[in-house]
């Protein structure tokens, strides 16, 4: 679990000079003050995302849809809520994780989530905003904030305040939207073969609370109203199914309750965490919860004592090496987190985040024999995963590094144009590389294209400004 502002909880207690902490705490307070004030910062997690991935498969092959097409992105965000954006992009609150029991009522949200995408109930998005895709500006300040804190975490990013308020919580579905994407959602349930219980379970959750507050307290409720109707059409046509009796998948249950955990540990106050994960519990995700808790609290001894608990019964689970990695490197012992690392990247090649993480620490660990193998990792990342403007800014840290300056102003120019940076910044990097890097090899040819790019929207933007 990275968080988006990682300064925040988990800043890296890497020795960093008196001056450059100062400076960083500086520039973290001025990105902040700049946000309005209900940023939301978007969380990656590789376990989670897998998860999420490999239980909406069956309702996205129900839906038609291509599953590796949708997105998800998970938002660190207390209250309960999910929508979609263009793009078939998934945006889900870390509130809503937690408020969920089990995996099916999570399923039975996306499944509802997903009526809406194929319903093509998106479009009042796109008229306003150009679709959440752009999580732009984001990856923008991302780049920032991985700047600023240095051995910041992977795929740092921020949701602007103004972007989440249209889309969660100013716009609501019309009925006519919601009863098409209710039934929709229990079609692609029926389809794959989910109970709908845990659909009808969330929905009535969130409407008892509304009677107990007597309004609306989540995001979720007011941009998917619900009603009294409603809920007893839904609660026929579910409970109608053959599959309503059939119980939640153990093993998927069981990585429901992992990712919950984590989640839990990670967003919450360590005494909640104790409270809700007691130390007599010894369930996996009970020590999962806690290992977050305890590294919340700076306690390495402890955190390190429940991944290590885990790990004798998990020896080759890779998302718990690499919360062990995490929680090695955060406390300074970057050279212990290599090996651990490797492990697990090792064990989960198609993990992006992970190698990300790997990649981080390499270059961290200042030592120059470790970067051949950073820019190695580093390369593999980014032909993965799409959205990782801090694989760029560690893997332009290793070129310049290592003396390749060409190659690490092409890193800048690709990271800068991948959070849409300022054209001219990008011009500059591309031109730098050019001149440096051999004519006609994929690498000049590379920052010759974001150069032209960066060329072509400057000329747009002069334009625009004379028009
Ligand atoms: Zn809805």
């Amino acid at each position: 679990m990275r968080l988006a502002l990682p300064l925040l909880l988990f800043r890296p207690r890497r020795p960093l000079a008196r001056g450059a902490a100062w400076l960083a705490t500086l520039l973290a307070l001025l990105v902040l003050a700049s946000l309005p004030a209900r940023a939301q910062s978007l969380l990656r997690d590789a376990e989670t995302e897998r998860f999420l991935h490999d239980v909406s498969r069956p309702i996205f092959e129900a839906a038609g849809l291509k599953p590796r097409a949708v997105d998800f992105y998970l938002v660190g965000d207390p209250s309960i809520n999910a929508f979609v954006t263009g793009g078939q992009n998934i945006f889900v609150h870390s509130g809503l994780i937690l408020a969920a029991d089990n995996v099916d009522q999570l399923v039975g949200v996306i499944a509802h989530e997903t009526g809406h995408i194929t319903g093509g109930h998106l479009v009042r998005f796109d008229d306003g905003i150009k679709g959440a895709r752009n999580i732009s500006i984001l990856s923008m300040l991302a780049g920032v904030a991985a700047m600023v804190a240095g051995a910041g975490d992977a795929g740092v990013a921020i949701l602007s305040a103004g972007q989440s308020a249209a889309q969660g919580n100013f716009l609501a579905y019309s009925r006519v939207q919601e009863a098409a994407a209710d039934q929709a959602g229990a079609d692609f349930l029926d389809r794959a073969g989910i109970s709908g219980e845990g659909y009808l379970g969330f929905f009535r959750k969130l409407q008892e609370q509304e009677f107990r507050y007597g309004y609306t307290m989540d995001a979720y409720a007011r941009s998917h109203p619900l009603t009294g109707d409603r809920i007893a059409k839904l609660e026929e046509r579910v409970k109608a199914s053959p599959v309503y009796a059939k119980p939640a998948d153990p093993a998927l249950q069981e990585r429901f309750l992992r990712i919950k955990a984590k989640l839990a540990g990670y967003v919450n106050d360590p005494g909640l965490t104790f409270q809700q994960y007691p130390p007599s519990d010894t369930s996996p995700a009970a020590r999962l919860a806690r290992t977050y808790a305890y590294h919340k609290q700076a306690n390495r001894e402890k955190a390190v004592a429940e991944i290590d608990a885990l790990l004798a019964v998990y020896p080759d689970d890779p998302y718990v090496l690499e919360i062990k990695a995490q929680v090695l490197m955060e406390s300074g012992d970057v050279i212990n987190a290599i090996p651990t690392l490797r492990r697990a990247v090792a064990l989960a090649p198609a993990e992006p985040l992970i190698a990300t993480t790997l990649g981080h620490a390499l270059v961290a660990s200042e030592n120059a024999a470790d970067l051949p193998e950073a820019i190695a990792i580093l390369r593999r990342v980014i032909a993965l995963d799409d959205e990782n403007p801090f694989a760029w800014y560690q893997l332009g840290m290793a070129y310049s590094r290592s003396g390749d300056e060409p190659r690490a102003a092409l890193a800048t120019a690709e990271r800068l144009s991948m959070s849409q940076g300022n054209a001219r910044d990008i011009a500059q990097s591309a031109q730098v590389a050019m001149r440096g890097l051999p004519q006609g090899t994929p690498d000049w040819i590379r920052a010759q294209d974001l150069l032209l790019i960066a060329q072509e929207t400057l000329k747009t933007q002069q334009g625009r400004r004379r028009g």
